[in-house]
């Protein structure tokens, strides 16, 4: 008999709570990957950057596990037909994971716990990629925060180092089960081809000092770019948050606003299609499709707009201020549903996660929970003077910038454009 461990958003062996338990079961540990067709169907591109990451991740994990004689079983399909196929060849006694908490992630797992359960399989699932989940960081009346700086109170006194404690895996490694190298299903077999992106490394620690200074300024490259590791779980939440907190202050902030957006989505799980303020939905849109093209490739004419659109084209990476100027500008200045944005970002952004995605949008539209006033509207030009003054990070992305007869005018005037949202935005919510 075996357990398996089932990989998702963890790739990694050190550090992962789930592994720790299965490692610790007392029955060898088979390690699976699922490229999950429900999910990968659904993907627009060929080449999307995301699946070639977590295939150079199976190939790393597959070579580390090569030290204790052990393989990685990679399997391309639905989980129903690849979990039928793994029971029919292997004797499982208990399936350990990690939770997920996207509302197809949760569907998903709750089909496979009766499924499971039918067959007098155990099914464990442990919490592994935030530090508070679910009810955990709640009001003392046990409801949700939908307001930020209470939540992150509350989650700061809740912290005690067990929380930040590594599980010791690496004691247990010798209990994975010995298998010869098994091969991965190739990206053309799942009907993908490799993406050229190169993708952010793990290294975070020198940024830390100057974060609280730099962090605003897109052309500094001044944060941490760790945001496709933690999606991906090749980093451990718990290693940053403890660096952090003799390191970073405002860093950790910002690791908390992951977490509070997990718990909105997990509480919340209609905002991730409606807008939390459901009056909001009654906003006019106009979704003007030449000016969402525009948008999208960053041909407005505003230049920070279009660098960092140019930027996230180019990289899969948008750096966190220009991505709330770009959502801003789409939201308000051209009145485009925040849906149409978010769905842009997810199907380009390596670090797409659906709750700070959805969280990040509704914030900028101002639909959401803490979310900006309506009527603060950025103006890209202010942000361009405060943010980029000496316009290096638009040369960067917009090198015709400078030249009259390359660069597109305005799409719209900011004043126009202003009035029109506040007058739109007072309609809806009158
Ligand atoms: P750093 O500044 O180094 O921060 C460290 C980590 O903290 C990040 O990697 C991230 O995990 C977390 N973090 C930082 N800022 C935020 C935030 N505002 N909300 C939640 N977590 C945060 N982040 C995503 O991970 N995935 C998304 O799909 C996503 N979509 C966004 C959409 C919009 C419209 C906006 C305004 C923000 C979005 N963010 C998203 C949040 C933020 O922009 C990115 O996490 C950040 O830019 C990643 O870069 P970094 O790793 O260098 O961050």
């Amino acid at each position: 008999q075996h357990s398996v461990f089932w990989f998702r958003r963890d790739l990694r062996l050190t550090d992962n709570a789930g592994l720790y338990y299965a490692l610790k079961s007392g029955l060898k540990v088979l390690p699976i990957f699922i490229f999950d067709q429900n999910i990968l169907d659904k993907l627009e591109d060929k080449d999307d950057a995301r699946v070639t990451f977590i295939h150079q991740q199976l190939r790393e994990l597959n070579t580390q596990l090569q030290e204790f004689g052990s393989s990685i079983i990679v399997k391309y399909g639905t989980p129903t037909q690849v979990w039928e196929n793994i029971l029919n060849t292997y004797n499982v006694a208990a399936v350990y994971t990690n939770h997920d908490y996207e509302p197809y992630a949760k569907e998903r797992d709750e089909k496979l716990l009766t499924f499971f359960a039918q067959k007098n399989i155990q099914f464990h699932t442990y919490k592994d990629q935030c530090i508070f989940e679910k009810s955990e960081v709640v009001k003392d009346d046990g409801k949700p925060y939908v307001v930020f700086t209470p939540y992150k109170r509350k989650w700061l006194e809740k912290l005690q180092p067990y929380y930040t404690k590594a599980y010791p895996t690496e004691k247990y490694f010798e209990n994975f089960v010995n298998t010869s190298k098994l091969e991965i299903p190739s990206l053309e077999e799942m009907g993908f081809t490799q993406s050229k992106l190169p993708f952010p490394d793990k290294v975070y620690q020198d940024i830390l000092k100057n974060y609280s200074i730099d962090r605003d300024f897109p052309a500094k490259e001044a944060t941490s770019q760790i945001s496709v590791h933690l999606r991906f779980g090749t980093i451990s939440i718990r290693e940053l948050v403890k660096k952090s907190m003799d390191k970073s202050e405002v860093w950790l902030s910002e690791l908390i606003w992951r977490d509070f957006y997990f718990s909105i989505l997990w509480h919340f799980p209609h905002s991730a299609k409606n807008s939390f303020r459901p009056e909001y939905d009654k906003i006019k849109w106009r979704n003007n499709e030449h000016e969402f093209k525009a948008w999208c490739d960053g041909k407005t004419g505003y230049a920070i707009v279009d660098a960092g659109m140019r930027q996230l084209n180019q990289t899969g990476f948008m750096h966190n201020r220009i991505r709330m100027v770009v959502a801003s500008f789409l939201t308000k200045h051209l009145l485009i549903d925040w849906r149409w944005g978010e769905h842009y970002f997810a199907r380009k952004l390596l670090d797409f996660e659906l709750s700070s995605n959805v969280g990040g949008w509704q914030w900028a539209a101002g639909c959401g929970v803490d979310a900006a006033p309506y009527f603060r509207i950025f103006n890209p030009y202010e942000q361009v003077k405060k943010f980029d003054k000496d316009l290096r990070y638009i040369k960067k992305w917009v090198p015709e910038f400078s030249d009259p007869f390359k660069y597109p005018k305005p799409i719209v005037d900011h004043k126009v454009a202003r009035e029109r949202c506040l007058a739109t935005y007072k309609e809806a919510l009158k």
